[in-house]
């Protein structure tokens, strides 16, 4: 495989669509692994695209390509406030320290082009917004999970609705619609999540100065959010913060995020 190639065709990225998500469909329409195909423009090992890649890099993979630097650019950015490695737990792993993602069978469905949202990849983003249903975790025909770098296979079938391991149809598993009563809270609280990790600060009632995501994560951890606390306003949604000694805090997420189209639908 020569090395710092072209390679004269890739998609053009899908307005909410993640990192992994265009590198799978760039594997697909060239018929390579992942891994071969960053090694082709010069990048060597490479374990979570999504946090690791760079803007530039993701310039040089469309270098000669029907697509510009300037539309993928933004491909590089996207998870930038979670690179650190202490922030590793925010992003789902599989339990051999892989990057996944999670899907909703019926989002890849009624897509035209199957592609991954970036919400897909975040630990707390359990139930779809759009259909009402649980994510899904693995593949029902292989067990495999939907792994970040798209591995090499003998075919490459036509899109992302295929499972990259056995070419199971993933639109075919089935998952029982969620009451809209019962998810109503859970669905604010996963797209504030959200929205406040890809900005990479929130706020705290009384504090002036951004609090830092450390905060949030000690504050997840030690299950002091308390969700059914919420008091909404359109803008920001506020969690009841439970202190051991008593205090009582506001935590303010960001509902609405300032990163425009990149950011999917979560309503
Ligand atoms: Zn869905
Ligand atoms: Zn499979």
């Amino acid at each position: 495989m020569p090395t710092d190639s072209s390679l004269m065709l890739a998609p053009t990225p899908i307005a909410g669509e993640s990192p992994s998500s265009w590198l799978h469909r760039l594997s697909l329409l060239h018929g390579r692994g992942a891994q071969t195909l960053l090694h082709s423009v010069g990048i060597r090992k490479m374990k979570d695209p999504d946090i690791t890649l760079t803007s530039q890099q993701f310039g040089s993979l469309v270098r000669e390509t029907n697509v510009s630097a300037s539309m993928v650019a933004h491909l590089g950015t996207i998870y930038e406030p979670l690179r650190e490695s202490r922030y590793r737990r925010l992003l789902r792993h599989d339990d051999r320290g892989r990057p996944v993602y999670a899907f909703c069978p019926e989002c890849l469905a009624s897509d035209e082009t199957p592609y991954l949202r970036i919400a897909w990849r975040f630990t707390h983003w359990d139930i779809c917004p759009t259909h009402r249903i649980r994510m899904c975790y693995r593949c029902l025909g292989c067990e495999a999970p939907l792994l970040a770098m798209r591995p090499p296979q003998k075919f490459y079938l036509a899109d992302l609705r295929r499972c990259s391991m056995c070419a199971s149809d993933l639109t075919l598993q089935s998952a029982d619609r969620l009451p809209q009563e019962e998810i109503c809270g859970s669905l604010r609280i996963q797209a504030a999540l959200a929205n406040t990790l890809l900005l990479g600060h929130c706020f705290i009632e009384g504090h002036p100065e951004r609090v830092p995501l450390d905060f949030l994560m000690h504050a997840l951890s030690t299950r002091q959010l308390d969700g059914t606390g919420i008091r909404d306003t359109p803008l920001t949604p506020q969690f009841r913060l439970l202190c051991h000694d008593g205090q009582m805090f506001f935590l303010f997420l960001n509902f609405l995020g300032t990163r425009g189209e990149s950011f999917p639908d979560v309503t």
